[in-house]
């Protein structure tokens, strides 16, 4: 990027998902960006993410629809290369425990009626429509929704960085707890834990679930309603699985290299928090995630934990996302979202362009941070 004096200057506090989105976003729209992150890119939620892409269940229609535009943003990058292995659209399986067919009958109905594409299949009818799993697991009915996919958020933060130093962005790893910069009651920079300062016109505090405490010591309230949970990722196994399982004892994506990532909630109680802010769970717990997991695909294969990681879910205290400029503090915007791999390429879009004309997005009306005030 030709990067002149006159270009705007954004600083954006977090390597995730949301911040290397609006960072690439900004340079595409010619501002000057420097990117500042704690320790490594994806070090935190994006680099442990199930990371299903969609818009399935119930939420605000507001909600819905920007999940629906954050889907769409997939489609294109899909479009553009259908052979990336790290972004697929196979579609969603989802089924409920036995005896809650009417539930799963109700949450297709619910999704028909808002025009989601849903199909309510009984066992036998799966194989047709989705090919590697194992039916006999669905004890009733089950809803495929064929427009969904996954992404490999690492994977996707790789690819767009190659795009943020082709157009000459300014990366700062290890930055530590970075903090916003205020004068006057105007944002004015970056510091970092080391004293460093970044001076910038605009500042994008995307720090994940820790958005709330960087903006507190501005005066700024958000609450934090962000739980702990864990990303497995398996061995290879040969499968054919394309589409990924919500179901009630594993969730279960295809991974690049022929592994899974799995995820659920049913384990929380056995993660054990630490002085020094880490987390632990025993092995076996892992492994019966992981039997769990083989229950769903064809074959039972034996599926062996390869690596996990644990640590927080970022998730607003109202469950809605909050994106957009802090009204006490001009020039801070801030971005903090459940459900941040399905938007992280509209947030970063939607974001950028407010950020570079001052133009609010009528899609982010109801997402402000000032809700909170
Ligand atoms: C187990 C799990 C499953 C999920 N499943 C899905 C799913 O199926 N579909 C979906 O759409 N979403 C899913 N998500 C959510 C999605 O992954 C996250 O919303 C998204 O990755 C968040 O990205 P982020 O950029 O907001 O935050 P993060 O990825 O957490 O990144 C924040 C970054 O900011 C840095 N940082 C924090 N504080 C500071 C500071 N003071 N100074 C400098 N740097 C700082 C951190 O080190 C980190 O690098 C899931 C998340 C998890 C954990």
């Amino acid at each position: 990027m030709s990067s002149t004096a006159s270009s705007k200057r954004v600083a954006v506090i977090g390597g995730g998902i949301l911040g290397v989105s609006t960072a690439v976003h900004l340079l595409r729209q010619g501002a000057s960006v420097v990117l500042l992150t704690e320790r490594g890119l994806a070090s935190e939620a994006t680099g442990r993410s199930l990371s299903w892409l969609n818009s399935a269940g119930e939420r605000s229609t507001p909600y819905h629809l920007l999940r629906l535009a954050g889907v769409d943003r997939y489609r294109t990058l899909f479009a553009s290369d259908p052979g990336r292995e790290w972004l697929q659209f196979g579609g969603g399986l989802m089924w409920n425990a036995a005896g809650q067919h009417a539930v799963t009958e109700s949450r297709h109905a619910y999704e028909k009626s808002v025009g989601y594409d849903s199909k309510l299949l009984a066992p036998e009818e799966i194989a047709a429509v989705t090919p590697g799993i194992d039916s006999s697991a669905v004890p009733e009915n089950a809803i495929f929704n064929p427009g969904e996919g996954w992404v490999s958020l690492p994977d996707l933060v790789d690819f767009l960085m190659d795009e943020f130093h082709a157009r000459g962005g300014q990366l700062v790893l290890n930055a530590g707890k970075a903090s916003v910069t205020v004068e006057d009651g105007r944002t004015t920079g970056v510091g970092t834990a080391g004293g460093e300062t970044y001076a910038a016109d605009a500042v994008l505090v995307a720090c994940g679930a820790a958005t709330p405490a960087v903006v507190a010591p501005l005066g700024v309230h958000i609450p934090n309603g962000s739980p702990v949970s864990m990303l497995v990722l398996t061995k290879p196994v040969d499968h054919d699985v394309r589409a990924v399982m919500n179901t009630p004892r594993a969730a279960v994506r295809p991974n690049p290299g022929n592994t899974f990532a799995l995820d659920h909630d049913w384990y929380e109680e056995h993660i054990t928090g630490h002085a020094d802010g880490s987390f632990s769970i025993p092995d076996g717990v892992v492994q019966d995630l992981a039997d769990e997991a083989s229950k769903l695909i064809a074959g039972n294969p034996d599926l062996k934990p390869a690596s996990w990681k644990i640590g927080y879910k970022p998730i607003p205290g109202d469950g809605e996302p909050v994106f957009g400029e802090l009204g006490q503090v001009p020039g801070c915007f801030v971005a903090f979202t459940h459900s941040g791999a399905t938007l992280g390429l509209i947030a970063g879009e939607l974001l950028s362009g407010e950020i570079m004309t001052g133009n609010k997005h009528p899609m982010l009306a109801t997402f402000r941070p000032g809700r909170f005030s």
